[in-house]
């Protein structure tokens, strides 16, 4: 049933995706295709993922003109650049940064499907076979609930608008396919023809269905790896940055600055008799009381500042933009808030700070560690629960 064009297709559309950096640039890729002329050509087509929760099916990301004017000035533009599928991929980019090419995605923006309520929600609403207008949702709800795609030249389904005076979005001769990994669905891949008014052929049903398993597989992956990704750069214990995403992070920090003229300021944190403690409370409360000291940490830090657990009991906060002076303030404010916090069920903890800067990035990782961590043994010998500033810093050199 297949013809030789329609395999070389989606042969293009999966190298696309195995190419994909992100779901976004997946969910591009296939969007792209099957709207392109040279792929199926239709008028519009739209995903929704399940978000993190499994809570709502929302929508990712629609292509295609919002109404028939559009619809217009799209084709016009199309035959005028004659843009093929490989040109549109090529595009990505230059699309993702283009608001006007996001005006579908933003009209469907409020469109969401609690995924709690499918099977009643699925009992709502009129069959593909019937006529006439029909809510959206118990569409989505029915595809999702029963694992199998829904197509129609009959019924439109309807969704209503996110505020009043806008027009509601009608799809019409549309298809929809689930997408579905072996254990739960991750989403719903939905196209229509509604301005051409054209049928949905037998041909065009299997190529949707396989790119919607396709893109199923694409999306877990992707969400896999990011999460990974996170865990990678995450210390287990902490939550914070770990001693990896430190050494990552502050390369880029230091050439940032070098380019921008500005500083990098460390204050480096460490527990004050953090041995003793251990020994008198044991190694659990002393986890507890790192987890404590980093969230205070966190929780005083900038969303730009990088909070890391550098080892043992040592966290590193980094501040971007930052000088000496400004850095000495941020430490004597982390280390007042450790020692005034109720700290843990064991008594209160303090810690010691060190503060170094990086004129523009002068100084690399290294030399801006190794001032921070003599400036925390000055901490230390003068009594503990305070900050000294690197004197490097404070002699200029
Ligand atoms: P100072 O005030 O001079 O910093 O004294 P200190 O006892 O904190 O310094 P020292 O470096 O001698 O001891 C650090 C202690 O931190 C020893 C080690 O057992 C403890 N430690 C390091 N990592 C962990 C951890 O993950 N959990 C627990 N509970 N303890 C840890
Ligand atoms: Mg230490
Ligand atoms: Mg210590």
């Amino acid at each position: 049933m297949l013809s030789l064009r329609d395999l070389s297709f989606q042969l293009e559309v999966t190298a696309a995706i195995l190419r994909s950096l992100d779901i976004d640039q997946v969910l591009y890729v296939v969007l792209s295709g099957v709207t392109s002329g040279e792929g199926l050509g239709f008028n519009r087509a739209l995903f929704l993922l399940a978000d993190e929760g499994q809570r709502a099916l929302r929508t990712s990301m629609a292509i295609g003109p919002v109404g028939e004017t559009e619809a217009h000035r799209i084709w016009e533009d199309m035959k005028a650049k004659d843009l093929t599928l490989g040109a549109l991929l090529a595009s990505y980019e230059h699309l993702r940064n283009d608001p006007t090419a996001h005006a579908l995605t933003h009209r469907l923006g409020h469109l969401a499907v609690p995924m709690g309520s499918l099977d009643s929600l699925a009992a709502e609403g009129l069959a593909a076979g019937d006529y006439g207008p029909s809510p959206i949702g118990p569409m989505i709800a029915r595809c999702l609930c029963t694992g199998e795609p829904a197509f129609s030249d009959t019924l439109e389904l309807v969704c209503e608008p996110a505020s009043e005076g806008e027009e509601p979005v009608v799809f019409r001769r549309w298809g929809m396919v689930p997408l579905q990994t072996p254990d739960h669905a991750v989403g719903i891949l939905l196209v229509d023809n509604a301005f051409s008014d054209r049928a949905i052929t037998l041909r065009e049903r299997t190529l949707l269905e396989a790119l919607g398993d396709l893109t199923a597989i694409a999306v877990e992956k992707q969400r896999l790896f990011a999460r990974m990704r996170a865990l990678a750069e995450v210390d287990g214990l902490t939550g914070v940055a770990n001693r990896r995403a430190y050494d990552e992070a502050m390369p880029r920090m230091l050439t940032e600055a070098r380019q921008t003229g500005r500083s990098v300021s460390m204050v480096l944190v460490d527990v004050d008799h953090f041995k003793r403690f251990n020994d008198e409370h044991g190694h659990l409360a002393g986890d507890d009381a790192l987890r404590f000291v980093a969230s205070t940490l966190q929780a005083n830090a900038r969303r730009s500042d990088l909070v890391a657990r550098y080892g043992g009991e040592e966290f590193a906060v980094v501040l971007a933009d930052t000088e000496l002076e400004q850095a000495a303030v941020v430490a004597r404010k982390l280390v007042r808030a450790v020692a005034e916090a109720e700290g843990t069920p064991h008594g209160r903890i303090t810690v010691s700070a060190g503060v170094a800067c990086s004129p523009a990035g002068e100084l690399d990782a290294t030399q801006l560690f190794e001032r921070a961590d003599r400036a925390v043994y000055e901490a230390k010998r003068a009594g503990r629960n305070q900050v000294t500033c690197s004197v490097d810093d404070e002699s200029g050199g």
